[in-house]
């Protein structure tokens, strides 16, 4: 032993979207690890914006690749000059799975596969699978804790559901340390304008109106990106191979709640306010037991949320710039 640190190299797919962004931006910002080299593997879809990384774009650690998690032979090579993988890449919007469920087989299970496949190839270190709360269906009272048997509703769910379940069985199979996450609904700032909030925000800011799917009465959990990211990393650095966490924000509102809010913040009144259809197969409640990764990781989330969402709609306010280009591209 020399004492020195060797660099722990962090392959990210999916780091140009919302959340993979804010992870990158964290690990090689001033409060990020040491000695950590991070590879974005990226398809940029409409959901990738590249500028997302501009903060940390001349960081001597960072390299980006353009590309697609299905690629064997590109993943095989990023693959093997990796220690670890975190896996954010995916079709992630519910309601064009309704419309068209392909892309989201495609990336959300082929391109999770591709990477497990590669991952054993290589054996890497650890692959932290990023999925959601959504996989285990709806329910009217109490919180799902991980034992909770995945029961997806939506095509989007079915398709993470599906990853999670190859990437634990390559853990169980072939003893991969595999870990999975499991989020409720995110917030912040960088948010596609086409997800409830950041829509509802560059809506009401435009003078525009807003769409509130059937009673309003369907509950989420909010956690803020900050939070999320916290999260992710103590399960990256000190969670237990085959184990999932879920990581909640623990903020649970209506979606007619969480309007109000927005509508007061954007200075507008329920007058732009169209109530319209239900979404199809709409899940009326999710929400997670956090027990675990508290226990046994110190995990809480920080962010209040009324501070949160203020934040929020200011950086919306402050950076037309970034998501006014962005809305051609929205499905609405
Ligand atoms: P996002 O849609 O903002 O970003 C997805 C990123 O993946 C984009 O940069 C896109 O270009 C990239 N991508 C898509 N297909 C790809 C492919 N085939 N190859 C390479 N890159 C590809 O998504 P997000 O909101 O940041 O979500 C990130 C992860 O977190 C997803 O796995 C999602 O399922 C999960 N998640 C998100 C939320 C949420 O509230 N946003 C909640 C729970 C779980």
């Amino acid at each position: 032993m020399n004492g020195t640190k060797t660099v722990t190299r962090v392959l990210v797919t999916g780091g140009a979207g919302f959340i993979g962004s804010h992870y990158v931006r964290t690990l090689l910002g001033p409060d990020g690890p040491d000695r950590t080299a991070v590879t974005v593997l990226d398809k940029l879809t409409y959901a990738g914006n590249p500028a997302n990384l501009d903060p940390v774009r001349d960081h001597p650690g960072l390299t980006f690749v353009h590309g697609d998690v299905c690629d064997r032979e590109l993943v095989g090579k990023l693959v093997s000059e990796h220690d670890q993988i975190v896996h954010f890449a995916a079709e992630s919007h519910v309601d064009r799975s309704l419309a068209d469920a392909d892309a989201f087989v495609r990336t959300n299970v082929l391109g999770t596969q591709t990477l497990l496949d590669a991952a054993l190839r290589n054996r890497v270190d650890t692959f932290v699978q990023i999925s959601t709360d959504e996989v285990y269906g709806s329910l009217e009272s109490g919180s799902w804790t991980e034992e909770e048997p995945v029961r997806p509703n939506s095509p989007y769910a079915a398709t993470k559901a599906s990853a999670d379940l190859i990437a634990l069985a390559c853990h169980r199979t072939h003893g991969l340390d595999v870990r999975v996450t499991r989020c409720s609904n995110n917030y912040g700032h960088h948010h596609f304008p086409e997800k409830l909030i950041p829509l509802f925000i560059t809506r009401l800011l435009d003078g525009g109106r807003v769409p509130l799917y059937g009673d309003g009465s369907h509950v989420r959990d909010w956690l803020h990106i900050d939070d999320h990211v916290r999260g992710i990393e103590l399960v990256r650095t000190r969670g237990r191979a085959g184990t999932i966490y879920n990581i909640g924000g623990g903020t649970e509102l209506s979606n007619k709640e969480l309007t109000g809010l927005l509508l007061a913040a954007c200075g507008a009144d329920w007058s732009s306010v169209d109530h319209v259809e239900d979404r199809k197969g709409h899940d009326r409640r999710y929400s997670v037991d956090c027990s675990r990764i508290r226990a046994e990781l110190g995990y809480r989330p920080a962010k209040d949320f009324t501070t949160g969402l203020a934040e929020t709609v200011a950086w919306y306010r402050e950076n037309r710039s970034w998501w006014e280009p962005l809305l051609d591209r929205a499905v609405l």
